[in-house]
């Protein structure tokens, strides 16, 4: 097969070991940078060029978009989609993943497991809103943030209060989760790849930081899931439309809980920690599904 995968860093963990997988199963896999794409759109031929050239003759795209350029990033993948080309992605779901509050409303429509959460606007609603999520304590979050950065631990409701008038004052929008203090600054990373948990790790965070993120120094060991956190991170895929993501979960008094769902997972924590070579599970996965047309979304929306 020919596969196209859409990244910025050919340098990456994830991007060298999945150009390696593939390779050994005798596809070859090009890695375009995708700002580096040129979307040409004209009535009914929807192309790409890179280089001077045009992009044809994929028979499958492994998008790995950056949060910063999601916009271009899903521009560019829709065209793909237009054409037909399979996608291991598809751009609604990856446009739907990017955006905190609407992954959540969608997973909540569904009666996934979440923490409580409330979204603000209004200053002046800032007790209302952390009385709706039985706080405080509660954690604050930038809707547009990642790996941690902009996430908001507030003990007392004078502290709480004032973060979220900060935020709200700065235009910055933000979402007041209840704080799930039970899981002890620890998550559960599962990756699902075509609806089955192909591999779970646990991560904690670095000293006492209540954020686990392995991008601020937490660590990560293999975990043991409940059947209810797989079946929970199989539905939050599945609700997504997402065949390949990471589901980060945490372990409450009251079950598995949603945070964010990936669309974009690294591999390096997961596959260190698991000693399972998620790399080769992916690709295969491509190999079962990729068909020309296969596409449903055909860059709709
Ligand atoms: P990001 O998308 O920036 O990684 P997350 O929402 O995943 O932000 O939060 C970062 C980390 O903070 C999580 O991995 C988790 O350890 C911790 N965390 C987030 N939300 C909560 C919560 N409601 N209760 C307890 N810990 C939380």
């Amino acid at each position: 097969m020919r596969i196209a995968m859409l990244a910025r860093n050919p340098q990456l963990y994830s991007h060298v070991r999945l150009k390696e997988a593939a390779e050994a199963r005798g596809h070859s896999l090009e890695i375009l940078n995708t700002t580096r794409c040129n979307v040409n759109i004209a009535s009914h031929r929807p192309t790409l060029t890179y280089n001077g050239k045009t992009l044809a003759d994929y028979d499958a795209v492994i998008p790995r978009i950056g949060a910063s350029i999601t916009h271009y990033g899903l521009a560019v993948l829709r065209q793909f989609e237009m054409q037909g080309v399979w996608c291991l992605n598809e751009s609604v779901a990856i446009g739907r993943s990017r955006d905190k509050l609407r992954s959540m409303q969608i997973l909540a429509k569904y009666g996934i497991g979440l923490p409580l959460t409330a979204y603000a606007n209004d200053p002046k609603a800032a007790e209302e809103i952390i009385k709706a999520v039985k706080g405080p304590p509660v954690v604050i979050k930038l809707l547009e943030g990642t790996q941690g950065i902009g996430v908001v631990l507030a003990e007392t409701m004078t502290s709480a209060k004032s973060v979220i008038e900060a935020f709200r004052g700065a235009n910055v929008n933000i979402l007041v989760q209840e704080f799930i203090a039970e899981a002890g600054g620890t998550d559960i990373r599962a990756l699902v790849v075509g609806g089955k948990v192909v591999g779970a790790m646990k991560r904690k965070g670095a000293g006492d930081d209540f954020r686990s993120n392995l991008h601020r120094g937490g660590s990560a060991e293999v975990a043991r899931i409940t059947p209810a956190e797989r079946s929970t991170a199989v539905s939050a895929a599945r609700r997504m439309g997402l065949n390949v993501c990471g589901v980060d979960m945490l372990r409450s008094n009251h079950g598995p809980v949603v945070m964010e769902v990936n669309s974009s997972p690294g591999i390096e924590g997961i596959e260190k920690a698991t000693g399972k070579d998620l790399a080769t599970v992916i690709i295969q996965f491509v190999e079962q599904n990729a068909k020309m047309g296969r596409t449903k979304t055909k860059g709709k929306g």
